[in-house]
C-alpha cells in the first residue's frame, strides 16, 4: 500500500522545527527531497537507533509492541488504547494524537497512580536537545488523558563492559527539565503548525544550522563561499564573525598586523604569495625518523552495544589495518589486515600489526594519537601481546603536527587532515577513484560486515572488502609519499 501523504506534526518533525522553521517546512513539503536520503554512515546511525531500542524494551518483560504500517497512525493510537486497556505493564511506541501531533513514545511505563514515558537514546548521556523532545511527548500524553507522572531518558550507560550487558542502560530523570519546558509547547505547536501551513519561511542561515544537528539543507541555504574565507584560517572559530564584521572576507583582505596563531599566520602566508611555504625547521622535525620505516593507519567500528570481551558502548576498536615499509635496502612492501565475521578480531590484528612493524624504527601515522590508543587498546585486550603492542606505540611518531608546523599549500584550504594535505603537495595523488574514500563511511560498512554480515549478499561482501582494502591502503601511500615529497621540500628548504 502505498503512504499517504501527512503534513500533521510529529515528534521529529517539532524537534526539528524548534531548530529551524524552514528546515521543517522542507521536511514536511519535499519529504523525497535527495538531502534526506541516508548515506551508509547516516543509515548506520539509524540502524543503531532500531537496535538499541529493541534492547531497551528487553528491560521490560511482559511490554506489548503497537506495531502498524508507520504510517497507519490510526491504527497505531487503537492498538495503544487497547494495550492500555487491556493492562500492558508497559506499551512500545505508544503512539497519541493530541492538539494535531502525533507522538509514538519509545516505552510508557504503568506505575502505580500513573505512567512513566521513557525516551531511549543512543548516546552515553542526556543532551540539552532531549529535553524538548521529552516535553511535546509528555504534553501529548497528558493531553490524551494519560497522567505522566515522570519522564526518563533512557541512554547507554558508558560503564557497561561486555560480556556483562546487565548495566548497558542508564536511566536519567528528566522530568524537572520537561516540566520547564512544558508551558511553553503550545504555543510552539501554533507556530510550527503555521511554518508549515504556509509557504517556504524565510530564515537566515546561522549557527542554528548546525546546532543542535546539522541540517541536511546546508547547500540550499549557505551560499557558497569564496575561495580562502576567514572562516577557512586554521582554528579561527568565533573569531571569525569578528574579522567579517570588521568587514574581512578572506585572507587577502587581512591587514599585516592582524593577530594570527602560529599555523594560521603561515597559511596567510601562503595564500597571500599564491605559493607553498616550508619553514627550515622542516628538516629538524623530519629527523627523528629512522629507516625502515612503517606507515601505519586503523579503520575501526564503534558499535553502540560492545560485542567483544572489556569493550565499552561506543568504543573505537581497530579492526582493520594498512601499513607500508620502507626500507632503503629493498622494495616498499605492503601488509594488511581486515577482520572477517564478527568474532573477536583483536588476537589476530594485533599479530598482523607486530609482524608488520617488526623491525621499523620509526611508525609513522597521521594523527598518530587515534593508532595510539587503538593499540592501548590491544594492549590491554590481547593475552601475550601486550609488550609487543606497546613496543608497537613506542615506535609511532605523529606526521601531522610535522606538516602543521612546517608547511603550508594554498590547497590546504585551512585543513591539515591527510585528504587535505597529501592531494596538495603530492601530484596525481587523491581518493576520488576510490568507492569508499572516507573513514564515516568505512567504519559504517565495516561495523555491518562483521556485525550484520547476513544482510549483505555475499558476491557484494566480497565487493565491499575490496573497496575498504583499497582505501585504507590508500592512506598508508599517501603518507608514503608524502613523507618522499617532506624529504625534498626539507632538502630544498
Ligand atoms: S540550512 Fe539553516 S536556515 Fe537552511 S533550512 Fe537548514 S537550518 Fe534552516
Amino acid at each position: 500500500m502505498t503512504r499517504p501523504a501527512t503534513k500533521r506534526l510529529s515528534k521529529s518533525r517539532y524537534c526539528s522545527g524548534i531548530q529551524c522553521t524552514k528546515l521543517l517546512w522542507w521536511l514536511v513539503h519535499e519529504p523525497d527531497a535527495p538531502e534526506l536520503k541516508p548515506d551508509a554512515s547516516l543509515q548506520a546511525v539509524f540502524d543503531r537507533g532500531h537496535r538499541v531500542g529493541e534492547l531497551a524494551r528487553e528491560r521490560f518483560p511482559g511490554g506489548v509492541l503497537v506495531d502498524a504500517e508507520y504510517w497507519n497512525v490510526k491504527e497505531k493510537v487503537e492498538q495503544t488504547k487497547r494495550a492500555i486497556a487491556e493492562g500492558a505493564p508497559a506499551i512500545f511506541e505508544a503512539s497519541f494524537v493530541a492538539d494535531d501531533v502525533f507522538v509514538a513514545v519509545d516505552i510508557l511505563e504503568r506505575r502505580r497512580g500513573g505512567w512513566n514515558l521513557v525516551e531511549v537514546k543512543s548516546t552515553t548521556k542526556v543532551k540539552e536537545p532531549h529535553y524538548p523532545d521529552v516535553a511535546v511527548q509528555v504534553h501529548v500524553v497528558r493531553s490524551s488523558g494519560l497522567d505522566v507522572k515522570r519522564a526518563d531518558v533512557m541512554h547507554l550507560n558508558p560503564e557497561c563492559a561486555f560480556p556483562d550487558l546487565s548495566n548497558l542502560f542508564a536511566r536519567s530523570d528528566v522530568t524537572r527539565e520537561a516540566e520547564t519546558i512544558l508551558p511553553g509547547v503550545p504555543a510552539e505547536i501554533g507556530r510550527l503548525k503555521r511554518a508549515m501551513a504556509g509557504s517556504l519561511p524565510e530564515v537566515e542561515p546561522g549557527p542554528h544550522c548546525t546546532d543542535p544537528y546539522e541540517c541536511a539543507f546546508m547547500d540550499r541555504c549557505w551560499p557558497e563561499l569564496p575561495a580562502h574565507h576567514v572562516t577557512t584560517l586554521y582554528r579561527i572559530g568565533k573569531r571569525a564573525d569578528a574579522l567579517l564584521a570588521d568587514g574581512f572576507e578572506t585572507i587577502h583582505d587581512l591587514p599585516d598586523d592582524v593577530r594570527l596563531s602560529g599555523p594560521a599566520a603561515r597559511q596567510a602566508r601562503s595564500v597571500r604569495a599564491g605559493s607553498l611555504v616550508v619553514e627550515p625547521g622542516l628538516a629538524n622535525a623530519l629527523a627523528a625518523i629512522e629507516a625502515p620505516t612503517a606507515f601505519l593507519d586503523f579503520e575501526t567500528i564503534n558499535p553502540a552495544v560492545p560485542v567483544w570481551n572489556g569493550c565499552h558502548p561506543f568504543e573505537a576498536i581497530a579492526v582493520q589495518m594498512s601499513c607500508h615499509v620502507l626500507d632503503a635496502r629493498g622494495p616498499l612492501q605492503h601488509h594488511e589486515f581486515l577482520a572477517e565475521g564478527p568474532g573477536d578480531p583483536r588476537p589476530a590484528i594485533a599479530e598482523a600489526i607486530i609482524a608488520a612493524c617488526d623491525g621499523a624504527k620509526t611508525i609513522l601515522a597521521y594523527n598518530a594519537s587515534f593508532e595510539k590508543g587503538r593499540l592501548e587498546h590491544l594492549a590491554a585486550h590481547v593475552p601475550g601481546k601486550r609488550g609487543a603492542l606497546l613496543d608497537v606505540a613506542s615506535r609511532l611518531v605523529d606526521l601531522l603536527p610535522i606538516v602543521r608546523d612546517n608547511v603550508y599549500h594554498p590547497d590546504f584550504g585551512g585543513s591539515f587532515s591527510l585528504k587535505a594535505v597529501a592531494p596538495a603537495l603530492v601530484a596525481g595523488l587523491g581518493y576520488g577513484d576510490l568507492d569508499i574514500g572516507e573513514g564515516g563511511t568505512a567504519s559504517a560498512v565495516l561495523e555491518t560486515l562483521l556485525l550484520n554480515e547476513e544482510s549483505v549478499p555475499e558476491e557484494q561482501r566480497r565487493k565491499l572488502r575490496g573497496q575498504l582494502m583499497a582505501y585504507c591502503e590508500r592512506d598508508t601511500m599517501a603518507m608514503v609519499k608524502l613523507y618522499g615529497q617532506l624529504t625534498k621540500l626539507a632538502g630544498a628548504a
